[in-house]
């Protein structure tokens, strides 16, 4: 039986004889793994539609032992972010989260749409890199239903305060006057009125917002920690990206 899915691969590994096993985050199909054969020839003709940073269209061979790859097409190519290497480690550490975090063949419209916003605004540099990050981290958890409660606090429903504090044990917001929750960051007005539009709004508003240093770092730090409070995993692709990031700081 012959499939059609549309979507991004996000991983790629070389199994035995040389076959290669490919995941696609795929728009209705949630991660669909699927065997590309061992012909050097077949494997170079998807080369393009197959790297991960191509939105492609697979025709693919639905046999007894799982997916086998028939046809593949590239309809977008993310071009810009191959020059640049945090970039690309940015697009590897979205790759192993997703692959982390969303089932196969069962997944939401929305993680394919958030990964193809997310390198659409990397590819044309429309955002820093860590606004990038902390929206595809912040967004990817509630579509996985990991949805934070950051429209009121919880205590007295303060939709306006100076400054809130998000609690990481409840996913939720304590105004100044009744947090008493101990694993807690401080965020800002401006930050709070980011993290609301991401996680808020409707997909293609994800991104528009904009924030100072200091809002952006917090924004961050909040994102990140909110991944590995969900997760709990280090990611190895995260770690180098960091480090890149670091080494052109001092540069
Ligand atoms: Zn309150």
């Amino acid at each position: 039986m012959l499939v059609e899915v549309t979507g991004i691969v996000v991983s790629e590994e070389t199994m035995p004889n040389d076959r290669k096993l490919i995941s696609i985050l795929t728009e209705d199909r949630g991660i669909v793994n699927c065997f590309i054969g061992v012909d050097k020839a077949e494997s170079a003709r998807f080369a393009a539609a197959t790297s991960i940073l191509s939105y492609s269209s697979f025709t693919l061979y639905k046999g007894r032992s799982g997916y086998r790859l028939n046809d593949a097409m590239t309809m977008k190519m993310f071009y810009g972010i191959t020059a640049f290497l945090e970039k690309l480690y940015l697009v590897y550490y979205f790759n192993e989260l997703v692959k982390y975090i969303v089932m196969e063949e069962d997944g939401d419209e929305e993680f394919l749409r958030l990964m193809l916003n997310s390198l659409y605004v990397l590819d044309n540099d429309k955002k820093p890199l860590l606004v990038v990050k902390a929206v595809f981290e912040l967004r990817l958890m509630a579509i996985a239903g990991y949805m934070p409660d950051v429209l009121a606090c919880r205590g007295c429903g303060a939709y306006e305060a100076d400054e809130f504090y998000f609690d990481y044990d409840n996913s939720c917001l304590w105004c100044s006057y009744c947090c008493s929750a101990e694993n807690t960051a401080r965020i800002h007005k401006e930050t709070l009125r980011g993290l609301r539009t991401v996680l808020l709004s409707e997909h293609k508003k994800i991104f528009s917002f904009s924030l100072s240093k200091n809002g952006i770092a917090e924004l961050a730090n909040l994102s990140e920690n909110y991944m590995y409070k969900v997760t709990e995993k280090q990611f190895k692709s995260l770690e180098i990206f960091k480090k890149i990031c670091d080494m052109e700081k001092k540069e």
